[in-house]
This record gives structure tokens, sequence and C-alpha cells, in this order.
């Protein structure tokens, strides 16, 4: 992502938008003639109307030393300027509750990481030593600090996160020194006030804390010259569900206030004085996005059935509980896969029983009924969780092989204290809905027999104690993601109450590719004719045995792939929230006997790019990544 410039520092790069040149100064084609320029697509959707540029003056600073005399009341305008920041974060943080509970869920943990930033933190901490050690002006010790910390950020990554991460982060950092040098100096901020309706804004940058105080009912659309598809800003407007193109190079030189715009959100393209015809094509995906959108919502009340009449179980997989609002949005019959790893990310120390049992039964509770299957800390591959390296649950250095080591179910078959922990907090809150628990990376019958005596022998401990759990207890299943396991399914059907089939890591060490190597990407193929065989042969051993079996890899949320996997058996799918509605689309048009149909057909071929063809129905060249849509 291009970092946004910090303007307390450098001067910027290009003239802004707001800072328009008189009509008559502008080249005669820069006023008349259509100009098409290409961004990052950001947040579907197409916005046309006219440019507004908001406009913030420079904040201007000059590095200073102060005289030791000083000290005291430069270190009183760092604490007024802290002071000042926190008001007006607490004021945005209260102006939230306008947006939409999805938009809410998204944007909130932001301004609490800066309203913390804002508290006792290493910023303000650094910024006071600053002053008082360096005898710099209260600007330029945050600035210095600012410094200090976003470098520390970007050169010593923790393992767990990714690049895009850490420049979140760190401009988490800078913003924060922003807003205090600007407070500082008493720079005024950006207003939107005077937004006209249905105006598009075109800026520089955006700051997420701008973001949240853009008004979708008004602003038809946002278009930048810098920023990327992973940062804070970029989420807040698909959160607000605002068309947006971000990083368009050169956007605020040719798009002046008043200019007509039209925003292809989807498409990254920003086009400049469109043409009529333009103009006109532009107004027809306007309707037809509308109405493709209304079509998905009315589907969140509609069941998901096939055209004949069969039902298909959709739900949602969670990653961290902000999705809950958008898995109640998305229409998701409940959850299929928690994954539980977010409990014992970013932290010290392992989360007690009490934490996490407070932690299911939020997430229970919120599904109101629906089923929730919490899958079992699934630690290793590429999830490193520092909480396990500290208390010495896992080596400091990862194993030389990662996926093939100490993870899923056989760290915790080797540290039982942890899986009580986890199997007694989860036990606990099924008390206040349906759970099923489930069991990661099993490769063998043993691995599911010592889980279930574990398993039972904290029931018995938890009825010792007294404690109120459901009756039966929640069914215990494991994960089909092995070759090993798929081939064993018949035997693990005897075993495990339920199957839910890990696509994901299935195709990855079926087919030898690590999943996430973009080296070997290209070999990563879930439609693989190996890995539909394994697909099928568990899903045919769990019906045999009448027994609940579902699919929560990628490959569920990719509705070209849905007749296949119905025409498998397969009739319950966990996905990514957003991705219900279309795979529900695809259900409802679905025919089980065309399904059974197409997917005998499928199954009889042996080349895999032939069943991407078939499948996928598109010529190889143009192809998207199956289980990606
Ligand atoms: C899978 O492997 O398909 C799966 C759902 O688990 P995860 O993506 O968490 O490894
Ligand atoms: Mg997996």
């Amino acid at each position: 992502m291009a970092l946004p410039e910090d303007d307390a520092v450098r001067p910027p790069r290009r003239p802004r938008a707001a800072a328009p040149a008189p009509p008559s100064a502008a080249p005669i084609d820069a006023q008349v003639l259509e100009r098409r320029l290409v961004g990052i697509p950001v947040s579907p959707g197409i916005a046309i109307g006219p440019v507004f540029g908001a406009s913030e003056p420079r904040a201007e600073v000059v590095r200073q030393k102060i005289a030791a005399a000083d000290i005291g009341s430069q270190t009183a305008r760092l604490e007024a300027a802290v002071l000042q920041s926190r008001k007006q974060l607490q004021k945005l943080r209260a102006r939230l509750g306008v947006l939409p509970e999805a938009s809410q869920a998204e944007i909130a943990p932001l301004i609490d990481a800066y309203l913390q930033m804002v508290g006792p933190s290493r910023l303000v901490r650094g910024a006071r030593r600053r002053i008082g050690e360096l005898l710099v002006s209260a600007e330029t010790a945050v600035m210095d600090a600012s410094e200090e910390i976003t470098t520390a950020i970007l050169a010593t990554p923790p393992a767990d996160e990714d690049p895009a991460g850490r420049e979140r982060r760190a401009e988490e950092v800078r913003e924060i020194a922003r807003r205090l040098v600007r407070n500082l100096t008493q720079t005024p901020f950006r207003s939107f006030a005077g937004v006209p309706d249905g105006a598009v804004l075109v800026c520089e940058s955006l700051r997420p804390a701008d973001a949240a105080l853009l008004d979708p009912a008004r602003l038809a659309g946002v278009a930048t010259d810098e920023g990327g598809a992973d940062g804070h800003a970029a989420i807040m407007l698909r959160a607000l569900g605002m068309p947006a193109v971000l990083g368009v190079a050169g956007l605020s030189q040719n798009a002046r206030p008043g200019d007509t715009v039209v925003v292809d959100g989807a498409a990254g393209v920003v086009t400049v004085n469109p043409t009529p015809l333009t103009l006109a094509a532009a107004r027809r995906s306007v309707t037809a996005f509308a109405r493709e959108r209304q079509k998905l919502a009315r589907l969140r009340r509609l069941p998901a059935v096939t055209e004949d009449g069969e039902a298909i179980e959709l739900q949602a997989n969670m990653e961290i509980p902000a999705e809950l609002p958008l898995i109640a949005q998305a229409g998701a019959a409940g959850i299929g896969l928690l994954r539980s790893e977010f409990l014992f990310m970013n932290r010290e120390t392992l989360p007690d029983e009490q934490a996490q049992l407070e932690t299911y039964r939020t997430v229970i509770e919120a599904m109101g009924g629906d089923p929730v299957t919490i899958r079992v800390l699934d630690w290793g591959g590429e999830k490193d969780i520092e909480a396990l390296q500290s208390e010495g649950v896992v080596p400091e250095v990862a194993d030389q092989n990662p996926a093939l080591g100490m993870r899923g179910i056989r760290l915790l078959l080797r540290r039982t204290d942890l899986f009580e922990v986890q199997l007694a907090a989860i036990l606990r809150a099924a008390a206040s809905g349906p759970t099923r628990v489930l069991l990661p990376m099993v490769t063998n019958v043993g691995e599911v027999r010592a889980a279930r005596e574990v398993y039972d022998r904290v029931v018995r401990r938890l009825r010792r104690r007294g404690d109120r759990l459901p009756d039966p207890i929640p069914p215990l299943g494991i994960m089909i993601e092995t070759p090993g396991a798929a081939l064993s399914a018949d035997a693990l059907a005897l075993e495990a109450d339920f199957f839910a089939i890990g696509t994901n890591d299935l195709a990855m060490y079926t087919l030898a590719v690590d999943r996430g190597d973009s080296e070997v990407s290209a070999l990563y193929d879930p439609l693989h004719p190996a890995v539909l065989r394994l697909v099928q042969f568990a899903t045919e051993a769990a019906l045999r045995m009448r027994m609940p079996v579902s699919v929560c890899g990628e490959m569920a949320s990719n509705p070209r792939l849905t007749p296949l996997l119905i025409g498998l058996g397969l009739r319950s799918f966990s996905m990514n929230a957003s991705a219900v509605p279309r795979v529900k689309q695809a259900v409802r048009a679905a025919n089980i006997d065309d399904c059974v149909r197409f997917a005998r057909r499928v199954m009889e071929q042996s080349d895999p790019e032939r069943i991407k063809e078939m499948v996928l129905g598109v010529p190889v060249a143009e192809r998207p990544k199956a289980g990606a849509e």
C-alpha cells in the first residue's frame, strides 16, 4: 500500500485536489476530453457525480530544540493536544451510532485503537520523554517518537502478521502523530460539512478517521490518489458500501472540483468528464448493480432450497467476533466453522477457561438458536501463535516442516491441559444454545478415540463440579482435511459424530502444494480430480452412516462449484459470510437430478483442465482460481 504522506514532515508530492487552478489555467483537453484513470478497486459499485475536493491546510512544522526552562510549557502543550485529540476521537466514536450496524462493527475497533494511542501509549510516553531528555519541542517530540515506533514495527515483524497488517499498524501510529501535530499547531482538519448531495469525494489521500465521517446517504463515491486495498480506509469504505477506487496516480491533477466523474469501484477505473456514451453506460451499470444488490438482499429471507425443494444448509465461517453482525445480515443459518485461533493470538499468555467461556457464549447467544461449530485450537502450519511460544507450549523455533509437524489435534493430545481448558469452556458455553465441537488435522482413528477420552473426562469433571451442561452433550466431529483422513473416512465415521471437509488443507496435502506459497500457487487446484475423489469418498462414507457432513473450506464459497458439490451428495456448506447470498442464489437455481448427473460426468474426467472447463464454464485462459469468486 502506498503510505499517505506525513504532511507534518514532508511536502506533498502533488498539488491538492481542493486547490483548483482557475478554469482558464487548465489545458484545453483537461476541460473537455474524457480521461480514464486506473487505480485499485476497493469497494464495488458505480458512482456518478460532480467532484468534491475536501481541502486540508498543511500542518507546517519545523523541528526545534528548546531551552531546559521550556520543558514544562512544552509538556503542557503536548498534554493539551493529547486531551483535545482524545475528545475529537470520542466525538467520532459517538457519531458511529448513525452508521449501519455492520459498518459500526468494522470501524469502532479502529477508533478504539486510536483512543488507546492517545492514552498512556508508547507514542505519548515517547514524546514526553523526548521533550524532557532531548530538549525538543512538542511537535518534534511527537514526530520523532512516531518515526521510531513505526520503524520498529516495520523492521521486526511478529511471525504471525502479514506485511499489510504491519503497514496498517504503522499507519495507525502515524495517523495519531499527525492528529497530535495538527492540534499542536492548531491547523484545521478537513471538513465534510459542505459536501453536496450526490458528489464524489476526490482527494490525495483519505484517513480512516475521515472515512468514518463520510455519509453514504449523501456522498456517491470516493476516489483518491493514494491508498491501497488493504488499508483501514479501504476496509471502512467497503463497510460503508460506498463505491471507491484508491491509489489512482495523478487523479487530483486531472479531476477538478465540479468536473463530472464516474467511479467504477469493481473495475478500479475513474473516468473524468465522461462522454455521453460513457455516461449512459455508467447509468445502466448503476441500475444493474442496484438491482443485483436488491436481489441478493431479498435472498436473505428466502430459504436455501433447491428448485425442486431440497433444503441446503448455508452457514458462515467465523475468524473474529467482529464478524457477528455480518453473519447475521448475510442470512447464514449458524456458524459452521468457528476458527478459535483468534482467542490465542496477539497475546503473551494463554486465555483461561473463563475468558474462553465468555467469548463462546457471546457467539452462541448471538446466533439465537442456530448451531455453532467450534473448532478447537488448530495451531501449526502458517498459524504462529505467540502465547503458545512464550508459555513454552511449542518451541520458539518452528519445525523444519511445520505443515507436517506438531499441529492441530497432535498438539492438543500432547498438551491435554490446554485441550481440557478449551473443551471445558465450550461445554459450559454450550448450555446457551446448540453447539458442536470440531477436531482439526485428524489423520487416524486413534486420534479421535484419544480426543473422545479427554472430552468424556472433562464432561465427568464438570458434572462433578456441578456445572450446567447440555444434555445430550455436544457432538464431537472431525475435519476431513488430510488425504489420510479422507481415505479412512469409513473407519473414522464409526468414531466421529460428524465430518467437516476442509478443502483448503485437503488440496494442499493431496497435491503437495503449500497453500500460502505464491511460487506454486498455479498448482493449487481444489478441482483436481484427486481432491474431488477424496471429497466424494469422505462424503459417501458419511452418508452411508447417515452422519452429518459439510464442506467448510473455500470451495464452499464459490457459487460455480455449488451444483457439483450438491451432486456429490453434500447438503451443508460453511463459508465467509459475504458469500452466503450468492451461494444461496446458486442453490435456488439448482435441481438435484441435474446436479447428480453433472457430478457424475465431472467425476468421470481425469483431466483437471477439462474439469475446470466443465465446472467453471469459462475458457481456460480467462478462468478465476477455484475457491475464489
Ligand atoms: C481447511 O483446511 O479447509 C479449513 C477450513 O481449515 P483452515 O482454512 O482453517 O485451515
Ligand atoms: Mg485446515
